[in-house]
């Protein structure tokens, strides 16, 4: 389990994050969605405590981010945006030294690297060279340092950044088997990817978390309006001016199409005006060949939140 309560952190004079927070419980694989430079990894790189926050706190498991600081970074099971790998070592000797100091008994470290080597897919690789693996490989070796000593929480700062779209769905496939048992923060620029992976999502925006909850939830909470597509193949015109007055609808377009005509129905979310548009249509006698009502995905609602203007200064919301 994670608890953030009001992160906040300044580098110098900049403000990165501000007032972060969030819980996430045992079992749950959280996406932590936002543009770049929104306050991902300053979020993450306090939760795993490489960093202090500059005021707020943090729980992992039920441990202090303050008093527990070397606890948490042995528990927690951390793939940094960048991962320190010691490109001289083996592979094997490398996970070796991960697994020393995560604390592993002596006697468990063979059997537990021969564990994370599995779960990633590295048995072939143990003894090459880190630094002449491909970047997918190193990217295996990160996640299986991060399997080190089978943490029940796993954080990962951008998965599958700079990695090949063959690379990016092997990784993928790996953290989904990694689901089972484990309290998961995967933090992405990509909707897709957290939308596969994750059962909730945090966004975060210019150092704030905007939005959370499921992605079909967020679709619903945050469409601001529904399309209703409708093409005619009689006269219209009266129909469009009957539409425009029905309550619920906000604006309706007319689409240039050469012999029907189409237009586009903007109308509020919270009602569906399918079959009063439809019964309008029939009883107006105008030729009704088509009519669906089209809804934001959530990459859109997604864009439209990072996207949004600020209000201006002094503005009434
Ligand atoms: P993300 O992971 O979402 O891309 P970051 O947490 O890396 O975002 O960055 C948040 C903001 O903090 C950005 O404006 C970034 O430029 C700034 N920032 C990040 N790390 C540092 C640092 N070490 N020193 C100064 N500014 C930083």
């Amino acid at each position: 389990m994670i608890e953030a309560e009001g992160l906040t952190k300044f580098y110098g004079p900049r403000g990165a994050i501000k007032n972060v927070s969030f819980e996430i419980e045992k079992g749950e694989v959280v996406g932590f969605l936002g543009p770049n430079g929104a306050g991902k990894s300053t979020t993450i790189r306090i939760l795993t405590c490489y960093m202090p926050p500059s005021s707020g706190t943090a729980r992992v498991e039920g441990l202090d981010i303050y008093e527990d600081s070397l606890k948490i970074r042995q528990k927690v099971g951390y793939l940094p945006e960048s991962v320190p790998l010691y490109k001289d070592l083996s592979v094997n000797r490398f996970l070796r030294f991960a697994a020393g100091a995560k604390g592993v008994e002596a006697k468990k470290i063979n059997s537990e690297i021969g564990r994370v080597m599995s779960a990633c897919g590295l048995e072939k690789t143990a003894n090459r060279t880190i630094a002449n693996l491909s970047k997918g490989f190193r990217q295996r070796v990160g996640l299986a340092q991060a399997l080190v000593n089978n943490p029940s929480v796993l954080i990962l700062d951008e998965p599958t950044i700079g990695l090949d779209p063959s690379q990016i769905i092997e990784i993928r496939h790996i953290i989904q088997e990694l689901r089972e048992d484990r309290t998961i923060l995967l933090s992405s620029h990509i909707l897709p990817e957290v939308a596969q992976l994750c059962s909730r999502v945090l966004i975060i925006n210019k150092g704030e978390i905007i939005a959370t909850g499921t992605p079909s939830k967020l679709t619903s909470q945050l469409q601001k309006s529904t399309t209703i597509v409708v093409e005619l193949s009689g006269p219209s015109a009266e129909f469009a001016r009957e539409v425009e007055t029905m309550p619920g609808i906000r604006t309706v377009s007319p689409v240039s199409l050469s012999g029907t005509s189409k237009f586009e129905i903007e109308t509020d979310p919270s009602v569906d005006m399918r079959s009063q548009i439809a019964a309008l249509a029939v009883a107006k006698g105008c030729g009704l060949l088509e009519l669906r009502a089209t809804q934001l995905s959530l990459e859109d609602i997604f864009m439209q939140l990072v996207t949004e203007e600020p209000p201006l200064e002094g503005a009434q919301s």
